[in-house]
């Protein structure tokens, strides 16, 4: 429920001194612990197996060292074993009022019930955090995230109505459609991809129609880790005239786990929602604490349906408690979530994120919204080729070979680039799949 005053959704909650939350948060993680070991199968098999029951946990410091993580390959064991939901499902069936799941296009998806107590809560938790970033009740939100199983879109439905303001349910595709419709009724905030949003402000431009002149003031981001991305963010804002909120998408979690708020230094990470640690991505048992670079680890403070406690979505970060001008106590990922460490490319012993290259090629306004990473095996040695878009059909001369330093010189690694004509690549409604791996055992493209 809204409390205070229009500048906080909950004022006490949000500027609670952090020692003053830390021991909130270790009462919750005491009861949940508890309930796990209880009521779930999943939890108490788990914990049994690696010799740890909740009475011995007695500081946050020891839940971090004793209670082993939950990866995704483990839930899909577990729904295989156990279908439909697996035997960590929690509440009983009756009280579920979602189904959702994974959305990848291929293989069996993950699923994941919620109940109505936990449905309501989460968009509980999202409203205030969309009110942190700036949505308030007489904004227009229009949708073109796919409503579907993808959670993510359902997550700022819910946040919508929470705060009271108006949906616009268009979901994903029909670039030209969103782009009249959000002119028609006068949307003041999109959500959606950033892919899909860069592939509307194309579509756009090529109508002859200026979004930025237009009534949209707010977007948020997420699905990939685009608005997280200097180059990415300053495109949308300015193509949009929107302030762009980064917003962090964990299905197992949250539709949005973190959120940015309206100061836009970083993704607020809700320490009371989901307890949030950053640990040595070889040994989740060591935790790494502020300002330093490891996996994320998260665990559910308050849900009873397929709750997670501590749960290993294999994401880089770092988390700073530098206050933010906004007032909140909640720390923040000053730079998003930097990827994904099953993404990660190690190339001739160089370590880099496609988001890395996303980064450099954004910073040169003469490039188009598309490009793909191909990496190929030629003889003994591993080679990159970046294929970019042109914005336009006339480009620098030697604009090749500008890319090409630039990228060598950010990423300290020897990559041919080659240009193509405006619109090449095919366009998204959803996530851009960019990386395009020709190594042997790799044939997934
Ligand atoms: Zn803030």
């Amino acid at each position: 429920m809204h409390r205070n005053d229009d500048y906080y959704w909950d004022k006490v909650r949000e500027t609670r001194p952090a020692e003053q939350r830390q021991s909130l948060i270790f009462q919750r993680l005491k009861a949940q612990l508890d309930y796990v070991y209880e009521e779930i199968p999943f939890y108490r098999q788990l914990y049994q197996a690696h010799g740890v029951e909740p009475r011995q946990i007695d500081s946050l410091d020891s839940f971090s060292r004793r209670i082993p993580v939950v990866t995704k390959a483990m839930l899909r064991q577990s729904q295989r074993d156990h279908p439909p939901f697996g035997n960590y499902l929690g509440v009983d069936f009756k009280e579920v009022v979602r189904i959702q799941g994974t959305s990848g296009t291929t293989g069996e998806p993950t699923l994941f019930a919620i109940s109505a107590q936990d449905w309501d809560e989460i968009s509980e938790a999202q409203a205030m955090q969309c009110w942190a970033a700036g949505l308030r009740p007489d904004d227009i939100v229009q949708i073109v995230f796919p409503l579907s199983l993808y959670v993510g879109g359902w997550g700022l439905l819910g946040a919508t109505e929470k705060i009271g303001a108006k949906v616009l349910p268009m979901a994903g595709g029909n670039t030209e459609r969103q782009i009249m419709l959000m002119q028609q009724v006068g949307s003041t905030v999109i959500c959606g991809t950033p892919s899909f949003c860069l592939h509307i402000l194309e579509k756009a431009r090529q109508m002859g129609v200026d979004l930025a002149a237009g009534p949209l003031r707010l977007g948020f981001f997420g699905g990939e880790p685009g608005a997280g991305i200097a180059g990415v963010k300053q495109r949308l804002e300015s193509g949009f005239g929107i302030k762009a909120i980064d917003f962090g998408n964990v299905a197992e979690l949250h539709p949005c786990s973190n959120m940015e708020c309206e100061q836009r230094t970083g993704m607020h990470v809700y320490q009371d929602i989901d307890y949030t640690e950053v640990v040595d991505p070889s040994d989740p048992n060591i935790s790494l604490g502020y300002n330093r670079k490891g996996a994320v680890v998260y665990t559910h403070l308050w849900r009873k349906s397929q709750p997670m406690i501590r749960y290993f979505p294999g994401d880089e970060t770092i988390i700073t408690d530098e206050p933010c001008p906004c007032g909140r106590s909640y720390p923040r990922m000053p730079n998003g979530i930097i990827g994904r460490l099953d993404d990660m490319l190690i190339i001739r012993g160089v370590k880099f994120y496609p988001s890395d290259i996303e980064e450099i090629l954004r910073s040169i306004s003469w490039l188009g919204t598309e490009f793909r990473i191909v990496i190929e095996q030629k003889g003994a040695l591993q080679e990159v080729t970046v294929e970019v878009e042109l914005e336009r059909a006339v480009a620098p001369a030697d604009h090749q070979s500008l890319v090409e330093q630039k990228l060598q010189a950010n990423l300290g690694l020897r990559v041919s680039v080659i240009a193509k004509q405006p619109g090449t690549f095919p366009r998204t409604a959803f996530k851009a799949r960019r990386v395009i791996d020709r190594r042997t055992g790799n044939q997934d493209e």
